[in-house]
């Protein structure tokens, strides 16, 4: 069993309180850590600290080619404990191992980008109309304040902490409860590497009092926030308190529009990939199956038939191909949304159930499911399920499609898939989302950016509009005749 430390100001702390977490495995419900719960005021200190070191220059007062040469090391010894990281991240939400190999390849993946990305020329000058040279740089915000869900512990850690470092800023980072092994494996990392200390801070416990600490900290000069709509809105209220910088990455709920026209096979199997993979607990998740009504009832067919034969286990089983939903309380709000979607009249047309044989029993694992006759107006199409629940609906026409595809407060994800490259791309471009796909479904880059529209969030991540969530922008004016200005007669 582990027993968790925080990280603050260059020191292992454990809590001062002796309420501790317990964190279970959720494929066999073990106790896997114990982890501390830090108070209000032990939140203060990681954010003082992390203000001083910002204050005092030793992070942001670092050439750019330090600070991607300590990016590049963390990728490295990222890279050298790759197995162990695989493993914690498996026993501690439950994913796939082959799942949680992706998400720590693309962590070292994500550091070394960022370390490139802040050698690249930036700034801008401009011609303006008086003999001076203007020009535009870059600078850090000052105390990133990083708060992270259960789903990708490691690589939503990672898409914030890499860019919040190049760009200078020193951070306060707050894992999920119910994920924190890779948080402290990540920041012992961090400190191996000899980031200067109170640049980098670990603070655990619960979002109410640390999180939202941080959220409305004076002190603290950007949010950047990974989880629900709900605490997102959460989020925006406390940080108006001082107006620091907010990015938040939110829920979605994605179409998935599939044409008659179609690459069939193709279709069926992205549009299984986009709900069940990561047990559908993924933000950008095609939890909504849009299909042509003229291919309607095949579809479903197929669907189904491939659906009944995944295999749910847990994730470190080789033929495991659905992992345990990460914890208890999520395992109960997808079957609370199971039932309502049978009170509310749709056809639960595959699974429904938590499965508790084949030794699954100990552990929280549900049943890829599968609802149609389903109408727009009901909660199971309307709002974030976050696990393997998929609905089909039935459209007639392009026009239909966009319409039940836009009908929604979200704006995260979409794809259309058909074999008509024109018409692709024309619904695609009216789909109102922020990370879409042509006959493909989830796979992105970390050039790319990530964010969504509408109640999906603000502000983008990755790529530069990532780094740009941990940059303000200055305009220098340099005065290249030097005489008074001549404003007030002498
Ligand atoms: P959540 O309940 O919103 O929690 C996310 C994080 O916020 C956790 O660390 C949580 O702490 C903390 N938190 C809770 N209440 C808070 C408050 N009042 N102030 C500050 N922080 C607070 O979300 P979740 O259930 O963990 O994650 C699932 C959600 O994340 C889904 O809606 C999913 O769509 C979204 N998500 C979005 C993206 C994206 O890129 N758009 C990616 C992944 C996930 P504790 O839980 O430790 O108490
Ligand atoms: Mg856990």
């Amino acid at each position: 069993m582990l027993e968790l430390k925080m990280f603050i100001n260059g020191e292992w702390k454990p809590a001062k309180s002796d309420q501790m977490n317990i964190v279970i495995n959720p494929a066999t419900q073990e106790v896997i850590a114990n982890a501390p719960r830090a108070s209000k005021e032990e939140t203060e200190e990681a954010i003082e600290a992390a203000q001083a070191a910002f204050v005092s220059g030793v992070w942001s007062g670092l050439t750019t080619h330090d600070r991607a040469q300590y990016l590049n090391k963390i990728a490295d010894k990222i890279e050298e404990r790759y197995d162990e990281l695989v493993e914690l991240e498996v026993m501690d939400n439950g994913k796939l191992k082959a799942e949680a190999e992706f998400d720590v390849a693309d962590a070292a993946t994500c550091f070394r980008y960022y370390a490139g990305l802040i050698l690249a020329p930036e700034g801008e000058t401009y011609q303006v109309p008086e003999n001076v040279q203007a020009l535009v740089v870059r600078e850090p915000v000052g105390v990133a304040g990083l708060i992270v869900p259960w789903n990708f512990p490691l690589l939503m850690s990672v898409w914030k902490i890499a860019p919040a470092l190049a760009a200078g800023n020193t951070i306060v980072y707050k894992p999920a409860e119910a994920t924190p092994i890779s948080a402290m494996k990540l920041v012992e990392i961090i400190e191996e590497v000899g980031i200067p200390k109170g640049v980098m801070n670990l603070v655990m416990g619960k979002g109410s009092i640390v999180g939202q600490t941080i959220a409305e900290s004076k002190d603290v000069d950007v949010v950047s926030f990974t989880g629900s709509t709900e605490v997102g809105r959460e989020i925006m209220k406390a940080a108006s308190g001082n107006l620091k910088k907010i990015s938040l990455e939110l829920g979605g709920k994605s179409p998935n529009i599939i044409f008659a026209d179609a690459d069939f096979e193709t279709a069926v199997d992205y549009a299984l990939f986009g709900i069940f993979f990561g047990a559908g607990q993924v933000c950008s998740s095609g939890s909504r199956v849009l299909v042509e009504e003229s291919i309607y009832d095949q579809f479903v067919e197929r669907y189904v038939e491939r659906a009944k034969q995944i295999k749910v286990g847990p994730g470190m089983a080789e033929d495991s191909q659905v992992g345990a939903i990460a914890s208890e309380q999520q395992m109960n709000a997808i079957l609370n949304y199971i039932e309502i979607g049978q009170q509310e009249g749709a056809t639960l047309a595959l699974g429904g159930n938590r499965l508790m044989t084949n030794g699954l029993d100990k552990g929280f694992f549900i049943e890829p499911t599968v609802f149609t006759n389903v109408t727009s107006n009901m909660r199971i199409v309307q709002e974030e399920i976050f696990g393997p629940v998929v609905t089909i609906q039935k459209f007639k026409d392009e026009a239909e499609a966009i319409q039940l595809a836009n009908d929604t407060d979200f704006g995260l994800a979409g794809a259309v898939f058909s074999g008509d490259g024109a018409k692709a791309l024309r619904v695609i471009k009216r789909v109102r989302a922020g990370i879409t796909w042509v006959n493909s479904y989830h796979p992105t880059y970390v050039e790319a950016p990530w964010g969504g529209y509408k109640q999906s969030g603000i502000g983008r991540s990755l790529g530069k509009y990532g780094l740009e969530d941990f940059q303000e922008i200055k305009q220098i004016n340099i005065n290249l005749d030097v005489h008074p200005v001549g404003w007030f007669p002498n």
